[in-house]
């Protein structure tokens, strides 16, 4: 969360620095969060008077999940977003709202009516005005990010006293080559970047690559009639994950030589699994929600996506997928998996199994060597899915509600589904800006990861680069 031109001594509004914006609301994750966010730890704790407007980057909980306390705090501005984002907004802020807010359904109404009625759909790559007075001026033009539908970073021009300055907020930005969403072009100018660096520490594999061991560990994990559980986040995660599934059936499922590769290109010869038959489950109403919305919004994919398409293709919604919505049926699922030993393979959320289904099928599944759980994103440290990530290979347990379970299914990873940019990414996004930033702040990342990343900016020469909160 950052301001802009906000007063840094909190001392009386002046013309020039009595104006701000707001970039992105969210809810901490994992131990960020310290023990359990509550409310006062949710309640706004920085000067909001200054703020006209807030933009989001995209609809991921850590980055919108507190604007209902925003609202409350007395924020009256609009909320800047790009088109898809104004669609799925009041989807993932009613179900947070109804998790961490209240019961309360009239509530719950009230408040997603006011955000509806302060959401601003700004289209792509347009320039919009957020204020302008007599010395000063600002203005936000949003650009694809690549990271999740809607997703943008966000391009401020600010004006004041003649002088004019363009910063750039990152926001998540997408892996290029990531399924369905074109991927982020660097900004044509920025003076200040701030940038995120959830995967500054590291590359993700490439795309073939990942596709490759994930029809791998499927077809490793299915041999012996287990379930491969899936943590998944509702948006980003989840889409891609079934575009790569719809790809692979495409590719392996036809004919009677299942496992077979036509193409000759497949490095993981594996046992057979009949792919055409495999069931694929989403466990989610949210998920659910947003793959339809996914599907709605075709106008925004790539040039990949929209290809299939026109070949009749639909990447998500193939045949061989079920949905799973009311919490009856969840939990017939859970209990007919558990015993049937049937291949299938299941994404539930969270992504970071801190709640949400997924606790389900783990509580019943971990303890079956012959179930698998596929890690597709990142794991914030304290959550159990960090726990399951790095205990499960060694025997470990992992506790979930209160009580503790022994890990002996498989435990695998896949980056790259992350959805965010890997450090060469990061690194191509920023010398790929015409001028180089004369400041660059590293945002939104583990400790060490934020390090790596700007001992790697330094040795590419750039310079000014700063990590807030770091001595
Ligand atoms: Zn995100």
């Amino acid at each position: 969360m950052l301001t802009l031109g906000s007063d840094p001594s909190g001392s009386a509004p002046r013309a020039a620095t009595s104006c701000g914006i707001l970039i992105d609301c969210g809810l901490f994750q994992g131990d960020e969060a310290g023990s359990g966010a509550t409310a006062v730890d949710l309640a706004i704790d920085f000067p909001i008077e200054h703020i006209r407007a807030l933009v989001v980057t995209h609809v991921h909980i850590d980055h919108v999940g507190r604007i209902p306390y925003l609202l409350a705090a007395g924020f009256e501005g609009p909320i800047i977003c790009s088109e898809p984002s104004a669609i799925m907004l009041p989807e993932i802020l009613e179900d947070a709202l109804k998790i961490g807010f209240t019961r309360n359904r009239d509530l719950i109404e009230r408040v997603l009516g006011l955000i509806r009625s302060r959401l601003v759909a700004v289209p792509y790559g347009k320039w919009h005005s957020v204020f302008e007075a007599e010395d000063s001026s600002l203005s936000v033009r949003l650009q694809p990010a690549g990271h999740i539908l809607g997703s943008a970073y966000v391009e401020c021009e600010a004006k004041s006293d003649g002088e004019s300055q363009r910063i750039v907020f990152s926001g998540d930005l997408g892996a290029p080559h990531s399924p369905l969403l074109p991927e982020a072009v660097p900004p044509e100018r920025a003076d200040r970047l701030v940038i995120e660096s959830t995967y500054g520490d590291r590359d993700h594999e490439s795309r073939e690559d990942r596709r490759y061991r994930l029809k791998a560990i499927l077809e490793h994990a299915l041999a012996d009639g287990g379930t491969v559980l899936i943590p998944a986040f509702s948006i980003g995660r989840t889409q891609e994950l079934l575009y790569e599934i719809e790809s692979l059936i495409h590719e392996f499922g036809v004919g009677e030589g299942v496992g077979s590769d036509p193409s000759g290109s497949d490095p993981t010869p594996s046992p057979a699994i009949a792919w055409n038959s495999l069931e694929i489950v989403v466990d989610s109403p949210l998920a659910a929600t947003f793959t339809r919305i996914y599907r709605e919004l075709k106008p925004f994919w790539d040039a990949e996506a929209t290809e299939l398409v026109n070949q009749g293709r639909h990447p998500l919604s193939f045949e061989q997928l079920t949905v799973i919505n009311s919490h009856e049926d969840h939990l017939n699922a859970v209990d007919y998996l558990a015993r049937s030993h049937r291949p299938c393979v299941v994404l539930a959320g969270s992504g970071m199994c801190a709640g949400g289904r997924v606790v389900n099928y783990l509580k019943a599944m971990l303890g079956d060597t012959r179930n698998d759980v596929l890690f597709v994103g990142y794991q914030a440290r304290g959550t159990p899915g960090r726990d399951i990530l790095d205990y499960g290979p060694r025997g470990g347990w992992v506790e979930l509600d209160g009580e503790r379970f022994d890990i002996r299914a498989g435990i695998h990873q896949v980056g790259g589904y992350s959805a965010h940019a890997g450090q060469s990414d990061l690194v191509r996004f920023v010398t790929g800006i015409e001028v180089p930033p004369s400041e660059i702040r590293i945002v939104h990342g583990d400790a060490d990861a934020k390090e790596l990343l700007r001992r790697q900016f330094h040795s590419v020469g750039l310079t000014g680069i700063m990590i807030p909160g770091l001595a």
